[in-house]
């Protein structure tokens, strides 16, 4: 079930005071703006959710608009991801997704309006000396010799541009604001720039491109936005996004509210970085069940449900914080734990033979496919005279409470019978044990004995005779770090390098062959398992199935994290030691 955080925040203050003041005629109009150069990842599905969230609590809209007014970086395979993690999410953007680039010539005729009350002008100095006239954080900039160009020799140059009768870099439109303003954003910021090169939605049209900046205020004011969400390192853009409009006079004038960005510990959420991810080949691409894309969270087996639920319960504010993997992880568990049916799975495959089983003889038992949910029904599972149960499972000479198959100890076999150990059969060479002899009792079928006789352990086991068998991989944090900036010069330093871990020869109760790519099944005691979308055997591959374990049963990494950060306190703390005893020593 999803969940929707209702204690609120300050954004929904904001609107709910304009509401009651009849800002925007009680309209709440949001938009969610991704730019189509790279995937999705989480932190996007946290402004998604902000976005989509608002407008349907408050019985309005939000658009689907691409940001896609830079043609050097966007592609169509982008937008086609874009589009389809956002159905998958299942967000409502009523109409047909929205694009910038479709509102080019109102964005181009908006410029000229500027040229024409004097608030924008073509600057002709090279890259380099724009940087030299823009100054420093603590040096105002100069006014370029091209500020006072006449209105109409901007309007020529401005349509030779579009023209596309200049190269690229000769010549910019800037807006005149103020080349001593404190914020450097307002030091006459590009707002047009040359660029020959096709876009995937206009293709030759255009010569010249709009500025985000420039882009988005109008885009947002286009599409009578109300409140225009975005994160804080846009704070510092707001002043000319409000600029804009107002020498502009548009009719609607958007808010923009700001807040912070989503951080999660043992991964990175940046496009550059994930981006460096692939190119060095630490992950087998974009939708590497490791990265936090929202493909690769797919791929993994994560639901809808269980990313919308993380993103509203972590709450919207102004400040900076990482939050712990472990509660996106937690939140599939609880989302999983209702919906996911049981099956029986063996990863590390120790063969028993049941000596007492009569020979060719199999049966099917009853299985059920949820313990708490009856209503998922039951499965047959086919139990045979030899079966397989995990390796860890037993043990010949086993510590205290070690309630698993030993040399003594019966143990049941789940929705089956209940099977004591009568011999150990050895590699005589290397003493591997290669097989296991045991007994079963006839009379506890189904896991139960008529004398009330209790066991300690039951295990997970599958049939040797007839099961599929399938490769498993197991997945750790991406990162050996929670924060992979740590200590390093390079964030990929702090790669996990076994955050990937391939089973190979896995054995799975036959039932599985039906598995639905993508749809997570409880592997009882292993964790939540999906059918990898991507890698699906068919009669020309030849391959074996691939399963991909989405989360684990229980959250083992609480317990890492915590040893991580005592060390790395403890780290700090000797590095401040040494540094003042160094000092001391300096000292006369
Ligand atoms: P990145 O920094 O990862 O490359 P971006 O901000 O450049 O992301 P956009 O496509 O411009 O990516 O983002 C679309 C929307 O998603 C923007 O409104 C942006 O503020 C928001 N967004 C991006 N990353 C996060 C995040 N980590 N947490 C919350 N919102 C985010
Ligand atoms: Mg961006």
């Amino acid at each position: 079930m999803e969940e929707k955080n209702t204690k609120g925040h300050f954004i929904q203050s904001i609107i709910e005071d304009d509401i009651k003041k009849n800002k925007n005629n009680g309209n709440v109009t949001t938009r969610f703006p991704p730019e189509p150069n790279g995937y999705l990842h989480i932190g996007h599905a946290k402004s998604m959710c902000l976005n989509f969230n608002m407008a349907e609590k408050y019985n309005g809209k939000c658009n689907l608009r691409f940001d896609d007014s830079n043609p050097a970086k966007e592609e169509q395979k982008y937008i086609d991801s874009i589009v389809s993690n956002v159905n998958w999410l299942g967000f409502d953007y009523k109409e047909k997704p929205l694009f910038a680039s479709d509102y080019f010539d109102k964005l181009y005729e908006y410029a000229v309006q500027l040229i024409k009350i004097e608030k924008a002008y073509v600057c002709s100095l090279s890259a380099d000396q724009t940087r030299e006239y823009r100054g420093t954080l603590k040096e105002p900039g100069k006014n370029s010799p091209y500020r006072e160009r006449s209105i109409e020799e901007n309007l020529d140059l401005f349509k030779k541009m579009k023209q596309g009768d200049f190269n690229e870099g000769e010549h910019v439109l800037r807006a005149k604001i103020d080349m001593s303003s404190p914020n450097i954003n307002l030091r006459d910021p590009v707002i047009y720039r040359i660029l020959k090169m096709a876009h995937p939605r206009t293709g030759n049209k255009w010569n010249i491109y709009p500025m985000y900046d420039f882009t988005h205020c109008l885009s947002d004011s286009i599409e009578t936005i109300t409140h225009s969400l975005c994160t804080l390192e846009f704070e510092d853009h707001r002043p000319l996004y409000d600029w804009i409009l107002n020498e502009l006079g548009t009719e609607s004038h958007p808010q923009q509210i700001e807040f912070a960005r989503m951080n999660i510990n043992f991964t990175v959420l940046s496009k550059r970085k994930l981006k460096q991810l692939v190119d060095k080949e630490y992950v087998n691409g974009w939708d590497d069940p490791r990265m936090p894309t929202l493909e690769g969270l797919r791929r993994r087996g994560f639901t809808p449900e269980s990313i919308k639920n993380f993103c509203n319960t972590i709450g919207i504010s102004k400040k900076q914080s990482r939050i712990d993997y472990g509660l996106l992880e937690n939140s599939l568990r609880n989302d999983l734990n209702e919906k996911a049916p049981r099956r029986m799975g063996v990863l590390n495959p120790l063969l028993i033979e049941i000596e007492n089983y009569p020979e060719g003889k199999t049966e099917e038992l009853d299985a059920q496919n949820h313990p708490q949910n009856p209503e998922m029904g039951t499965r047959k599972v086919i139990f045979s005279k030899t079966i397989y149960i995990e390796k860890e499972d037993f043990m010949e000479e086993p510590p205290k409470k070690f309630f698993r198959l030993t040399p003594d100890q019966e143990v049941r076999l789940r929705f089956a019978y209940f099977i004591s150990l009568k011999e150990i059969i050895k590699d005589e060479s290397t003493g591997e044990i290669i097989k296991l002899i045991c007994t079963y009792d006839p009379a506890t079928r189904g896991g139960n004995a008529p004398d009330n006789r209790k066991v300690k352990g039951t295990l997970h086991w599958v049939s040797a005779e007839e099961n599929i068998e399938a490769d498993v991989n197991l997945y750790d944090r991406l990162f050996i770090d929670e924060d992979p900036e740590y200590g390093v010069e390079d964030f990929t330093e702090n790669v996990n390098p076994d955050s990937l871990k391939i089973l190979t020869g896995c054995k799975l109760e036959k039932s599985l062959c039906n598995a639905e790519p993508g749809k997570a099944y409880q592997f009882e005691r292993l964790g939540y398992f999906c059918l990898d979308p991507k890698l699906i055997p068919n009669t020309s591959n030849n391959k074996k199935p691939v399963f991909n374990r989405a989360v684990t049963l229980r959250d083992t990494w609480a317990k890492v994290v915590e040893q991580k950060q005592q060390e790395k306190r403890k780290k700090e703390k000797a590095l401040i030691k040494q540094k003042a005893k160094e000092n001391q020593k300096k000292a006369p």
